[in-house]
């Protein structure tokens, strides 16, 4: 490996991609796979028809790119999304990644900024580098929350291009308030600053949350970011999507790669949108397991953060290292998001949280947990 790097370092690699190291949570083949936020109940047998019915009807015209518009897509996520939204406000990519890697292309860039309140989602600077952004790393309050007031004073002191908030928040799973999105978006004001609220998790959120879509009107800088990864059970189909003014979209026109989004992706994404409801009908069972997460793990002695998201993330973990590995022996994989005394647990089928649950109080028992790493 060593000998790869050397050879990585001998290439004029840009300046900022030097030392860098690629998103990598370990993919590993265990039972019990709890460490990316993916639902991890399987496809509805419904869903999975159609969306072959579906493919397979493409699949005989991939001769030809596809709709380079995936007008039908839009319109099925706008038609989702319902707060009034058109077809011309909502754009997709493979993956919400892309998304966000296609808004800071468009809105940053050498020269310009992108804000984000770590500990938040870890990919934000590697998308930052990758199109050579300015990362600024906000400061949240010592329980991982963000006021209004304070998140709009750092906003006003960066001036940043782009801002980054996460509601729910990655990895601590909490939603923000609403009050915070209006606060940072008047905030960037004179510095004509991009906000995006990124809502991967926004599915899985308490009842009476309200999304930042509601906000989208007369707000031109505001984007919401959504995906079909988690709450969508299509993690493996690569599809995210926004919610914005029209001008948005054709900002991002000048730099997606034409005809991104395969006609195999259209179909798959169109198919499962026909089934909404069956495809969602899960949700209601991960927050329940979800719940049973936060009260669990409180008995336990843990400290997990309050979460609108299908995960934990729990403090009072003295020693992260041997819990983790102690899990992994038995077949269930969490992660380790890199905060001392915290984990992060996705919550799963009933199956797989009486798994996780049950190794680690046994873990526990074994006095696994008694010493730090
Ligand atoms: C999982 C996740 C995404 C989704 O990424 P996709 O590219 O749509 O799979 C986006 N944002 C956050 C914060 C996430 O945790």
């Amino acid at each position: 490996m060593n000998e790869r790097l050397n050879r990585l370092a001998n290439l004029p690699l840009r300046e900022n991609l030097q030392g860098l190291a690629p998103y990598g949570a370990p993919q590993i083949d265990v039972p019990i796979q709890l460490n990316v936020n993916e639902n991890t109940h399987p496809l509805p047998a419904e869903v999975h028809r159609a969306i072959v019915e579906e493919v397979s009807a493409a699949a005989v015209g991939l001769n030809r790119y596809p709709d380079r518009e995936f007008t039908e897509l839009r319109e099925r996520l706008a038609a989702y999304l319902g707060h009034g939204l058109a077809a011309e406000n909502v754009w997709a990519a493979n993956g919400s990644n892309e998304v966000l890697q296609q808004i800071l292309q468009a809105f940053g860039g050498p020269g310009r900024s992108v804000m984000g309140f770590p500990p938040t989602y870890s990919m934000y600077p590697l998308l930052a580098s990758g199109t050579d952004t300015t990362y600024i790393p906000g400061v949240r309050s010592a329980d991982y929350g963000l006021s209004a007031h304070d998140a709009a004073e750092q906003v006003k002191a960066a001036a940043p291009n782009i801002v980054l908030l996460c509601s729910p928040n990655n990895p601590t799973g909490t939603a923000l308030g609403l009050d915070v999105v209006e606060a940072v978006y008047e905030a960037g004001r004179a510095s004509n600053t991009v906000v995006i609220v990124d809502e991967a998790y926004a599915e899985f959120a308490h009842t009476g949350t309200p999304s930042a879509l509601s906000l989208l009107p007369g707000r031109e800088r505001l984007i919401v970011s959504r995906t079909m990864s988690k709450a969508f059970a299509l993690a493996g189909a690569r599809i995210g999507y926004l919610a914005a003014a029209p001008e948005i979209s054709d900002a991002i026109r000048l730099v997606r790669l034409p005809y991104h989004l395969s006609a195999v992706t259209q179909a798959t994404g169109n198919a499962a949108l026909k089934h909404i409801d069956t495809l969602l009908a899960n949700v209601e069972a991960i927050k329940v397991q979800r719940d049973r997460i936060v009260s669990e793990l409180t008995r336990l002695g843990f400290t997990p953060a309050s979460s609108d998201s299908n995960f934990v993330f729990f403090g009072g973990v003295k020693n992260t290292k041997a819990i983790w590995e102690g899990l992994l022996e038995a077949g269930v994989i969490i992660r380790d998001v890199g905060i001392p005394g915290h984990l992060r647990v996705t919550a799963g089928t009933e199956a797989e949280t009486t798994a996780f649950l049950v190794r680690l109080e046994e873990l526990l028992t074994q006095g696994v947990n008694n010493s730090p790493s």
